[in-house]
């Protein structure tokens, strides 16, 4: 069943009962599933029937949570996995392999980063990190040709640079290759980035999806919209019989609506078992169940702290999209029902020793490697989760020594506000 408004979706999408079935989704805690002959089991095995054998590939409380996601972006097939940096490396480990190449938006998550720069650089993946403005010119000249896809973030963690998609999508598709968005900050409540030409979609539903800092979890999603099948030596394992699993074309026996998520899970999934616990996917739906609600509030949060921060004689400099003057007002206007997320960074004055004297004196919000939760909470990347980063990465990725992440949860503004006032005062 389908629904008009994305918050009826949040609520009710994904699972219908059935007369006299359980309202709440049920948890199938079980890693195996029932036969009565080996042939009917052997037919799930060569794909030829829908159900499950081994949760490691599919259970039924996963994918009525990755159905609810998938209806909420708009796109045609879904997965869950155990994270987001699951969901981030298959989500292109399943279109390429040694001697590829991918273009990425250099504004995104550290841990994201770190995937692609040095543990899939070790699987013979190559690639070039480019500036989340970068023209299209600049974006073209990055491609080569054995590149399978292009990279990025909707609202960049940490950097919260907003993503010009429609910009990216255009270059990507020149090219014959799919935009994968990172759209975790932003979450489907305020921007569904199929509706601007991207092709499938990630999400780290730790974060602003689970909301609640209960279950660590990742999802992918497919738009259906990519036509793998025009360009067929480019991406083999979609369009030629995949050995490792009787013969199958994926995009022969699935289409181009079922074709990347049926690899994905019969091959990735399979291998490398990244699957989410059936209970945490029963978590994350509580979860997806008020997202609509906690969105709005962590985005007029956003944008109260981030004009507080704003006219503080002791802040040096305020990032936020939803703040007019802002360097991504635009896109963010553009691209986000709400114009940012619940997410603000910004310098104090002082640089590195300032921000830690600040942070030491917050009584609400905690530190905590943390974001995009009910509670708030802040960080310092420099000294945390982009430690890894010499000085010239950092700046790439748009973060300087004195950032400090905020990250506003569902509290009343007031108190989050007067929670800033102390701690500044101290510094
Ligand atoms: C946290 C995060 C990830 C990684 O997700 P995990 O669930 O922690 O594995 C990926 N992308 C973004 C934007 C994130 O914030």
């Amino acid at each position: 069943m389908s629904y008009k408004n994305i918050d009826t979706t949040c609520v009710q999408g994904g699972y219908t009962p059935g007369n006299g079935e359980p309202r709440q989704i049920p948890i199938v805690q079980s890693t195996t599933f029932k036969y009565a002959t080996s042939e009917d089991m052997g037919k799930l095995f060569d794909l030829e029937a829908e159900g499950y054998f081994y949760t490691r590939l599919q259970n039924p409380t996963n994918d009525y949570v990755a159905k609810k996601i998938c209806e909420l972006e708009g796109g045609t097939a879904a997965m869950l996995t155990s994270s987001g940096q699951a969901a981030s490396f298959f989500s292109i480990f399943n279109i390429a392999g040694a001697g590829d190449h991918i273009v990425a938006s250099s504004a995104i998550y550290g841990g994201t980063y770190n995937l692609f720069a040095v543990t899939m650089k070790r699987m013979g993946i190559d690639f070039t990190f480019v500036s989340p403005n970068a023209s299209e010119e600049e974006l073209q000249a990055a491609f080569r040709p054995n590149t399978k896809a292009l990279f990025g973030e909707t609202i960049a963690n940490p950097a919260l640079v907003v993503l010009d998609i429609e910009r990216f999508a255009n270059v990507a598709h020149k090219n014959g290759v799919p935009l994968i968005i990172d759209n975790t900050f932003a979450t489907p409540v305020t921007c569904r980035p199929f509706e601007w030409g991207a092709d499938i979609v990630i999400h780290s539903t730790t974060k602003y999806i689970d909301g609640h800092g209960a279950s660590v979890g990742g999802c992918i999603v497919d738009s259906g919209k990519f036509d793998w099948t025009k360009y067929p030596d480019k991406f083999p394992g979609l369009c030629t019989p995949d050995e490792s699993y009787h013969g199958v074309t994926y995009t022969e026996r699935f289409g181009l609506a079922g074709a990347y998520i049926t690899k994905a899970t019969a091959q990735l999934m399979r291998d490398f078992g990244c699957i989410q616990s059936p209970q945490h996917a029963f978590y994350l739906n509580l979860g997806l169940e008020s997202l609509h609600l906690r969105m709005q509030r962590h985005c007029e949060n956003g944008l109260a702290v981030a004009q507080y921060l704003k006219n503080h004689p002791k802040v040096a400099w305020v990032r936020y999209s939803g703040l007019e003057g802002d360097e991504c007002y635009d896109l963010g206007k553009k691209y986000l029902k709400y114009g940012g997320c619940g997410v603000v960074s910004f310098g104090v004055k002082g640089g590195r020793a300032a921000a830690e004297a600040f942070m030491k004196n917050l009584k609400i919000a905690a530190i905590e490697t943390h974001v995009a939760d009910a509670r708030t909470c802040c960080l310092h990347p420099a000294s945390a989760t982009h430690r890894q980063m010499n000085d010239e990465e950092l700046a790439a990725a748009g973060i300087s020594p004195d950032l400090v992440r905020f990250s506003c949860g569902i509290e009343a503004a007031e108190d989050l506000i007067s929670d800033i006032e102390n701690a500044l005062a101290e510094v």
